[in-house]
């Protein structure tokens, strides 16, 4: 039997979703590490640009937050600003199935405006490393509640100089979370990191351009 988002664990609604945009059968990379992420495991993720990783984790984010809690529950951090708008858009498609409030917190945008929304019921933040620190310096953002945390393109955030900044966030983040980490290429330093914030992380690896 061929898989579906269904068959992977994926509520009705949000497959309802996923179809009227088209997106019918699950990638590589979502096969394999959608059931993972659902069971609470953290998971390490290599897949190049294009092969679905942003559902990959939104999709178990989705339907492992209890959106009648009002606080945050879930961060994706991500290097670029783009990046971030890319994967709110997405967020924000699904986000109807669960009555789930998300926030887009990067520079160049009005931080007054973020702290405001902060202060409402926000279950999931996607941001830049800079800006998510600004927050958390001014203690407008707090995550020692959160229950998934997501380091989504992480060689970039390297390359980007970012490592320390993430590493800051990590620390200010619940223990009890579950970490997720996608990124094209896995270097030494990320696996540091994984090393030491991670718990026994599944590491899953698709090697074709197929998705
Ligand atoms: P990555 O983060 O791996 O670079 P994205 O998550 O941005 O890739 O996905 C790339 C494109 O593929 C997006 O336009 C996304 O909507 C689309 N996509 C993701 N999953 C599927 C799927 N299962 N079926 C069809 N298209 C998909
Ligand atoms: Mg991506």
């Amino acid at each position: 039997m061929k898989n579906t988002f269904m068959t992977l664990g994926i509520d009705r609604k949000l497959v309802g979703i996923l179809n009227e945009n088209g997106i019918v059968e699950p990638t590589s990379i979502q096969l394999q590490t959608i059931p993972l992420l659902l069971e609470g495991r953290d998971v390490i993720a290599q897949a190049q640009t294009g092969t679905g990783k942003t559902l990959a984790f939104v999709l178990p984010i989705m339907e492992r937050i209890d959106t009648t809690k009002d606080f945050v529950q879930a961060l994706i951090i991500t290097p670029t600003r783009e990046l971030a708008l890319q994967i709110t858009q997405e967020a924000k498609k699904l986000a109807p199935a669960k009555d789930m409030n998300i926030l887009a917190a990067y520079g160049g945008q009005d931080v007054e405006k973020q702290i405001h929304k902060l202060k409402g019921d926000i279950h999931m933040v996607i941001g830049t490393p800079g800006r998510l620190l600004d927050h958390l310096r001014r203690g407008t953002i707090d995550f020692r509640q959160l229950k998934i945390l997501v380091l989504d393109e992480a060689d970039q955030m390297l390359h980007m100089g970012f490592l320390q900044e993430v590493k800051e966030i990590i620390e200010q983040t619940s223990k009890e979370r579950q970490t997720m980490c996608f990124s094209a290429t896995i270097p030494e330093e990320i696996q540091s990191i994984a090393a030491k914030h991670m718990k026994k992380p599944a590491r899953i690896r698709v090697h074709s351009k197929n998705i």
